[in-house]
């Protein structure tokens, strides 16, 4: 073999993809920017389970998660509240994500991976149109294939030559702004313990409130960055319905982003494969990316391991862009398409089609194998058929902005399936520019 492979950045994806191919004897090391005692956030994590399965990981001891509880979603106008009514076989585990990491990074370690932390990546090492290392604080490593596991915000692929087509930046409404924090639980929750509101006070994004044992969890995500101003507004508003959240911040309170959009259009380069967040492979309408990127961290492996001569060209690395895209990407991309909806309702929308049935509480029931749209509307019957087909007919703005979501998934759906099957630069350099035009707001 020979090969050596770095991967860029200590993303769940990345650490995955490092554990199964130094697993079938490949030289891996993890380049990560943080110390190893700072590796994740501090606070919990919702996902499914089945990402550890996926990279032929054992499932972390019980007592390292729990389940997940059902969310309450709130329209705008507080007049609906629409209760999760999951079947608690598919129900997602919620589990810490500095255990996650520890869990990772020791079975990684056991499976040979090397690790250099407290090592910043600033830039791709380009040899011609091939990625052949990475620039780092403690200099120069070159490597046979790059995986970038970097985030959203990732120096590789925001540094790449638009020749490759990998989109480098994230587009407006394309990501979240995310604040936060655990507080002290000032009063119990009997009812709703995960509420999650939906553009309340007109704002455009969501907050949510879920009670816990020992805290409450807050968040707050917008589609523009705020500061901790508007934190403290939103606080004092959400106090008034939800006396559980205390004044003591406990845990977390950093600001972060999710990607909340389509998967990058092209993965794959000479020497450069991208994963997890640097890849944008979130659920668009929630913002989950550990499981998909265990599961994409699958797929990559699998393709190296094909790769018997190690040439990891765009050309022999295309086999992961097709398999994620058939396994996980062509669902993921007409869900961007719901959240463009989102941003371009009013309020008042929203309550109507709450109130209307036009989306129930069984649409909004969002379980571990809810990833694409097919699953969401599985069991919709004749009746709720008419509900929704009724409100729509009465409400002609409404009506328009899905008439408008119908087409767009229309497109969408259509321009995933025509994907090429091998590698042609000029041939994926037209697919992308058709894929990334789907998506405007
Ligand atoms: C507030 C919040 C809540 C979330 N909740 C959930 C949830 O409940 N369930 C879920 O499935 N997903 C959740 N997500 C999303 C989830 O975190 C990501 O989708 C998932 O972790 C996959 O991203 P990643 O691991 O590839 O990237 P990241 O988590 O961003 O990891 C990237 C890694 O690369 C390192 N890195 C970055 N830049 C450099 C550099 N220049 N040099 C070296 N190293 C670098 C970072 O330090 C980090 O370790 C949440 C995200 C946020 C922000």
């Amino acid at each position: 073999m020979g090969k050596r492979i770095l991967v860029a950045g200590g993303g769940h994806g990345g650490i995955g993809a490092a554990y199964m191919l130094a697993k079938n004897g490949y030289d891996v090391t993890v380049v990560e920017k943080n110390s190893r005692e700072n590796m994740g956030y501090d606070w919990t994590d919702i996902f499914d389970k089945k990402g550890f399965t996926a990279i032929g990981m054992e499932l972390p001891p019980k007592e390292m998660y729990r389940l997940k509880q059902d969310m309450t979603f709130i329209g705008p106008g507080k007049t609906t509240r629409l209760r999760q009514n999951t079947d608690p076989e598919k129900l997602e585990i919620q589990m810490e994500r500095r255990d996650i990491y520890n869990y990772l990074i020791e079975n990684a370690m056991n499976a040979g991976v090397k690790f250099i932390f407290d090592c910043e990546i600033t830039a791709p090492v380009l040899l011609g149109s091939r990625v052949a290392g990475i620039e780092t604080v403690q200099g120069t490593m070159c490597a046979d294939l790059v995986i970038d596991a970097c985030g959203i915000r990732s120096p590789l692929r925001t540094k790449l030559p638009e020749y490759f087509g990998v989109q480098n930046e994230v587009q407006p409404f394309e990501q979240f702004f995310v604040y936060r924090a655990f507080y002290n639980k000032a009063a119990e929750t009997k009812e709703d313990r995960f509420a999650v509101e939906l553009l309340r006070g007109g704002k455009l994004g969501i907050s949510w409130v879920a009670a816990e044992e020992e805290h409450t969890d807050v968040l707050i995500g917008r589609f523009e960055d705020f500061d901790m101003d508007e934190v403290q507004r939103t606080l004092d508003d959400l106090r008034g319905d939800y006396p559980s959240i205390g004044l003591t911040k406990e845990r977390g309170g950093q600001f972060v982003r999710i990607p909340v959009r389509q998967p990058l259009g092209v993965l794959v380069a000479d020497g450069y494969a991208a994963i997890g967040d640097a890849a944008f492979m979130t659920v668009p309408i929630i913002g989950s990316g550990i499981a998909n990127s265990l599961k994409a961290a699958r797929l990559l492996a699998d393709c190296v391991m094909a790769d018997e001569n190690g040439a990891f060209t765009a050309a022999t690395l295309w086999k992961y862009q097709c398999d994620f895209y058939a396994v996980l990407g062509a669902n993921l991309a007409p869900l961007a398409c719901i959240k463009l909806l989102l941003t371009r309702l009013e309020p008042s929308d929203l309550d109507y089609i709450f109130e209307t049935g036009i989306l129930n509480a069984q649409d909004m029931t969002i379980d571990a194998d809810s990833t694409s749209l097919a699953a969401m509307f599985a069991g919709i019957t004749l009746d709720d058929l008419k509900i929704k087909a009724g409100g729509l007919l009465k409400n002609a703005d409404v009506l328009k902005k899905i008439m408008r979501l119908g087409k767009e998934i229309a497109a969408v759906v259509a321009v995933c399936a025509s994907m090429p099957k091998t590698y042609e630069q000029d041939k994926v350099l037209r697919w992308v520019k058709a894929y990334n035009a789907c998506f405007k707001r």
